[in-house]
């Protein structure tokens, strides 16, 4: 039998493997370059990259690549192979520093919102060092960076790579306050669940939506839904139960942590968590993981549907992405400390985020918004569209003593006063744990539950960590300059308390009354997409970003630029499917039984004419008035299609395409999904939700 442990991180050009391939000269030297974010000379580059060659061909590789997240959402690479011609015409296989630590590609056919000159089609990729490079189908990866040759960020880990130096820079300056003189840096950490569906890969293909889109554009609901809850921790499936072990081993053997792995709440859905790791890692990690689970469902028959809504009518998948702050010293920043003055501290932090995730709610609802998630946020099934945090009874409690200065809890006598009480153990994992919170506390954490199950972490980490170094930057100006630290830090808190409670909410995040609250208190509800995305360019958040050097302003609009589009192409995508699906399956088929109705109906008063014919009648007189309204609909659907045409300017189109192509779509596939009632299952064409969402 094979041990996890032996073959644990196998493929991952890890530190053990460096400690042992590398002398110990340019091992320090690379592991302080690395700790210190700076640039690799080219001779400790060239005897890592020989070192990582020899690794790497010891292993089977024969090529390498600059592996990189463009604007795309999946993960890009180009192979080149480390063969170089000798003088004997054989080969010898190379790879120098140079093409360690920087690649060139051409940059022209990746999105970069308007950002690439033309003339110059050029980009460049450089190492992330931080990350290990690993080998994947024979080929060792290089994590990196993706820019133009101007430098400006074409990828998702760039920004991301400056704003975790960012929150570093500030989360320092309020350390060095409360005396902490053995941490040298802070990290943030993700642990995101990764939410999928899988269905079985002969029906899928029978389904050109699914096929197309990721996400059935027409079927009615099924007998059996997930109204039973009997999949949510279920006994799993030995298909599916071997298509995990198979995932789980690829995983660990590229150094991925997979630990938690379970039915979800829909039926056919599943759920995978790994263990949390630098944000930097998390996200390559968890790009590496949808991509894996792709190809495993592939070799098991099957496919992996990581779309945030394949199944109307039925749970949505999303990411949780669990987030928190630690210094180098091994010290969670949010976990409530044993001592008033690590309370202290802690509490400080609390409300930087508080205040971060007030100041900045359209930023991280702008981080989730795309089309597919447009389908789960405020569908009661995942959080609203409105942007708000969870801490618990205890702790709104505990907060709000400091801001009234009354006493907490019964049993206290005294005030609550920064620095001076200790809080309460707070329950890690209590039962009733909020699930309907957008920015839940879960006791040393926080978990941001509005992303899509498609999106990569980098963009809603960069902004969390940015608007949290902001705040941190004002409360360590604040506090830097203050006579009595003790005094300050106390007014602090409870200033933030009272300006920023409006974004605690405790309750259940998917009734109703909530956004009606939620808009008495001023709070955004910026429903889709198109409502979203132009908030990211507000000034307060070009501000932002400028100020901490995450984005350029041109960057910024860039960015705005690559998601209004893509929305638009998406939901294009959609449209053009589902007209043709109607048009050349669901149509024809059925037309083909409304003849047969027809015919037997012919064939019955041939025989008799008496003979009862109400069921074909009937049916033959509802399918007509549906085909008419479904081909109308179509009609429609392309009319609108060829309207986008007049619209210019990308944030106009995607309203249009919100405001009169999606609505025309509902209207098709309620008369198609109508249809599929009454049509014989012999006639119909396409397989049913029952046959996808049961097939495995
Ligand atoms: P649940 O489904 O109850 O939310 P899971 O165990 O599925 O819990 O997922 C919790 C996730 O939170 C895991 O990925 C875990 O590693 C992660 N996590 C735990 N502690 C931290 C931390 N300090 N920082 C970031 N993520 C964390
Ligand atoms: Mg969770």
């Amino acid at each position: 039998m094979k041990l996890v442990s032996d073959y644990f991180g196998c493929m991952v050009f890890d530190d053990k493997v460096m400690k042992s391939m590398l002398s110990e000269e340019i091992y320090n030297t690379l592991k302080r370059t690395i700790k210190d974010g700076r640039s690799l000379n080219l001779s400790v580059a060239n005897a890592v990259a020989a070192a990582m060659k020899d690794w790497a061909i010891s292993l089977g590789a024969t090529h390498y690549t600059h592996w990189f997240q463009p604007m795309t959402g999946i993960t890009a690479e180009k192979h080149d192979s480390f063969i170089s011609p000798d003088e004997g015409g054989r080969v010898i296989m190379e790879f120098s520093g140079k093409e360690l630590v920087r690649g060139e590609t051409d940059a022209s056919s990746f999105p970069s919102g308007g950002l690439r000159a033309t003339f110059e089609a050029r980009g460049y990729t450089a190492w992330d060092a931080t990350s290990y490079a690993f080998i994947k189908d024979g080929v060792l990866c290089i994590p990196t960076a993706f820019c133009s040759y101007g430098g400006d960020a074409l990828d998702q880990k760039t920004p991301l790579l400056r704003s975790m130096e960012a929150i570093n820079r500030q989360a320092m300056r309020v350390l060095k306050l409360f005396g902490n003189e053995d941490v040298t840096s802070v990290k943030t950490t993700v642990g995101p669940e990764q939410e999928y569906f899988l269905v079985d890969k002969e029906i899928f293909k029978k389904r050109k939506d699914l096929v197309y889109t990721g996400r059935t554009l027409f079927g009615a609901p099924p007998p059996k839904g997930q109204e039973l809850e009997g999949h949510y921790y279920g006994v799993i499936k030995p298909r599916v139960q071997a298509f995990m072990n198979d995932l789980n081993e690829e995983l660990w053997k590229l150094g991925v942590l997979a630990k938690t792995e379970h039915n979800e709440a829909a039926p056919a859905q599943h759920e995978l968590a790994p263990v949390f790791t630098t944000t930097n890692i998390a996200a390559d990690h968890n790009q590496l993981t949808m991509e894996i689970m792709q190809k495993i469902a592939k070799k098991h028959d099957m496919v992996c549907l990581l779309h945030e809504k394949p199944f109307a009518g039925v749970n949505g998948s999303g990411k949780h992405n669990n987030w928190s702050i630690s210094t180098n010293t091994g010290v969670n920043l949010l976990e409530p400390g044993d001592t008033p003055s690590e309370n202290a501290q802690f509490l400080l932090f609390l409300c930087a985020i508080l205040k971060a995730v007030d100041d900045y709610q359209d930023l991280l609802r702008v981080s989730v918004a795309t089309a597919g998630n447009d389908h789960r946020l405020g569908a009661h099934e995942a959080p609203p569209a409105v942007v708000s945090i969870f801490l618990g009874t205890e702790l709104t409690e505990v907060l709000e003593s400091i801001e009234k200065d009354e006493p907490y809890g019964a049993k206290e006598k005294e005030l609550m006063r920064v620095g001076v009480h200790t809080l309460p153990k707070f329950p890690k994992d209590t039962t009733d744990r909020n699930r309907t919170s957008p920015f839940a506390f879960t006791g040393n954490k926080f978990e941001f539950r509005m992303l899509g199950s498609s999106a990569s972490v980098s963009g809603p980490n960069t902004i969390i960590n940015t608007a949290v170094a902001e705040i941190l930057k004002q409360f360590a100006d604040e506090l830097e300059t203050a006579d009595n630290f003790e005094t300050a830090l106390h007014d602090l808190i409870k200033r933030v308390i009272t300006e920023h409670k409006r974004i605690i909410f405790n309750g259940n995040g998917y009734d109703d009354a909530w956004l009606k609250e939620a808009a008495k208190r001023g709070l955004l509800n910026l429903k889709t997409t198109p409502d979203a995305l132009p908030y990211f360019v507000k000034e307060k958040n070009i501000a932002l970003f400028t100020s901490h050097k995450v984005y350029t302003e041109r960057e910024m609009y860039s960015r705005l630029e690559i998601l209004l589009e893509s929305y638009c192409n998406l939901v294009n995508i959609e449209a053009k499917a589902m007209a043709d699906m109607a048009k050349k399956e669901i149509l024809p088929a059925v037309s083909k039984y409304a003849r047969a109705l027809s015919e037997t109906i012919l064939a019955k008063k041939a025989v008799c004419d008496s003979l009862d014919c109400s069921y074909e009648k009937e049916t033959l007189t509802a399918i007509s008035t549906l085909t008419a309204n479904a081909y109308a609909s179509v009609q429609a659907l392309e009319k609108a299609l060829d309207g986008t045409k007049k619209v210019k300017g990308a944030a106009k189109l995607s309203v249009y395409y919100k405001d009169k192509i999606l609505p025309v779509m509902e209207k098709l596939r309620a008369s198609a999904d109508e249809l599929e009632n009454l049509v014989s299952a012999e006639y119909w064409p396409i397989p049913t939700y029952g046959d996808l969402l049961f097939g495995v």
